[in-house]
């Protein structure tokens, strides 16, 4: 099995139930206060340490109780920390989160250390022996840019989760072999709506021109597309799955490609699979809670939904 990085983001979900939603200048009771541990740099790592991936993490945290609570939690997953680095500057990423009666969400996101996750920490050392890079943007694309850098120096095969959706630079583009939107990352990077099979093979043309070599996009209950510079193809339908919460829905599909990828498995294996561990998350609540372990992988019988 080869290794795998994930350099990303580490948060603490600070989670209350409000009746209402306050209004400017108003003070609520809250009920109930979880600490849950997130960051999309995290749900994928975690992702891939659940299901038997050879996984280190590069990451920021702050000088802090947080701190703590995130590195044990990685470790518990079998995530190695020794290139998290602290930071006595910002406090570690932090998500506020209120939930009002209707289950609507208000959320104020402090990146805090992960922003501070600046170029001069990335170096040639933390990518020995890794085989598979994997980011998203919740660190600074410009530290992504020179780890990605690295990796193609050394043969590493770099894969962006362009998300939280924004806009992408020509130079990440080039330096990216395996590129994962969801269907709104899809549209922000290339500026065409994934709504036929026609405008995402435009878009994906265009980001091949750039320097991509291949694209999957995740469709939620469609299930995912892939495409490569050569124009091979592939489609995979979702799994009929009753979806009580879809966070992590993406982090944990991508855990599951990665992971098979690094296992030597093709695209379409891989991709089978992921769609197996993103059913099982969206079936279950919560975000890192619900991601799930190879034997619960290898139990797990579903039917899939092939029309789309
Ligand atoms: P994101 O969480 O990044 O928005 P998606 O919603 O596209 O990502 O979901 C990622 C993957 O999770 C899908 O490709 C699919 O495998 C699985 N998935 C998401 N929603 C559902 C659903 N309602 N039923 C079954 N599988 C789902």
């Amino acid at each position: 099995m080869e290794k795998i990085k994930v350099l990303g983001s580490l948060n603490i979900d600070l989670v209350t139930n409000v009746d209402k939603t306050p209004k400017i200048g108003q003070t609520v009771f809250g009920s109930g206060l979880l600490k849950l541990e997130g960051g999309k740099g995290a749900n994928q790592a975690v992702s891939i340490g659940k299901l038997g991936g050879k996984v280190s993490m590069i990451g920021m945290l702050g000088d802090d109780n947080f701190a703590d609570i995130l590195k044990e939690n990685l470790e518990k997953n079998n995530v190695d920390t020794k290139n998290i680095y602290v930071t006595d500057s910002e406090p570690t990423g932090t998500a506020l989160i209120m939930v009002n009666s209707n289950g609507d969400n208000s959320i104020v996101v402090v990146p805090g250390a992960n922003f501070e996750l600046k170029e001069k920490y990335i170096n040639e050392e933390q990518l020995e022996g890794t085989a598979y890079l994997l980011s998203q943007f919740e660190v600074p694309k410009e530290t992504i840019a020179k780890a990605f850098k690295i990796a193609r120096d050394k043969g590493i095969k770099t894969i962006l989760n362009p998300a939280p959706a924004s806009v992408i630079s020509d130079e990440l583009l080039s330096l990216t072999d395996i590129i994962i939107p969801n269907e709104t990352e899809f549209e922000i990077i290339t500026n065409i709506a994934a709504d036929s099979r026609e405008s995402i093979f435009n878009g994906a043309k265009q980001l091949f021109s750039k320097g991509v070599k291949e694209l999957i996009i995740t469709l939620g209950s469609k299930g995912a597309f892939y495409i490569n510079s050569k124009g091979e193809s592939y489609e995979s339908g979702a799994y009929i799955v009753d979806a009580l919460d879809t966070t992590a829905a993406g982090d944990s599909f991508i855990g599951g490609l990665v992971t098979k990828l690094s296992e030597g498995r093709d695209i379409k294996e891989s991709i089978e699979y992921a769609m197996k561990v993103g059913a099982i998350t969206v079936s279950r609540k919560g975000a890192q809670a619900s991601l799930p372990t190879k034997d619960e992988i290898e139990a797990f019988e579903g039917v899939k939904n092939e029309k789309r």
